[in-house]
């Protein structure tokens, strides 16, 4: 896989494509999945260009990491998941199944999600 320029998420960044934004800061943005398979189902990817996870962790500076557990902070303030609870999840590539070319973590909640989930 490699990083193509016009993937959905590149497209939603640059506002090109419609999404429903749940909380944006200078590196990172956060919207809904446009299939939910939880009752809360959002997507947060780094602003910048980043394929998958190894990428991000080999290529992100320190402040575009700390962007992305200030979002998942937050999503779970938001949502008060303190106690409840969530799942964060990110597909890597061929066996993670990974679709959209763009990093991105699927935040879950707002019911019980089971011992595993298929995204
Ligand atoms: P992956 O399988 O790559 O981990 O997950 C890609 C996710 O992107 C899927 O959950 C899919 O529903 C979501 N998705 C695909 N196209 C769009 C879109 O146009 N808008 C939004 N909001 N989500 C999308």
């Amino acid at each position: 896989m490699t990083y193509n320029k016009n993937n959905i998420f590149a497209k939603i960044i640059r506002r090109e494509a419609d999404a429903e934004i749940i909380y944006e800061n200078d590196h990172v943005l956060c919207f809904n999945d446009i299939f939910p398979k939880s009752k809360i189902h959002v997507l947060i990817i780094p602003k910048n260009e980043y394929l998958n996870i190894y990428d991000f962790s080999k290529n992100a500076s320190i402040h575009e990491k700390e962007s992305i557990f200030l979002a998942f902070e937050t999503l779970i303030d938001l949502f008060k998941l303190d106690k409840k609870g969530c799942r964060i999840i990110t597909n890597h590539e061929i066996d993670g199944r990974q679709e959209v070319p763009h990093l991105h973590f699927h935040f879950l909640g707002g019911q019980d999600l089971g011992t595993m989930i298929n995204i």
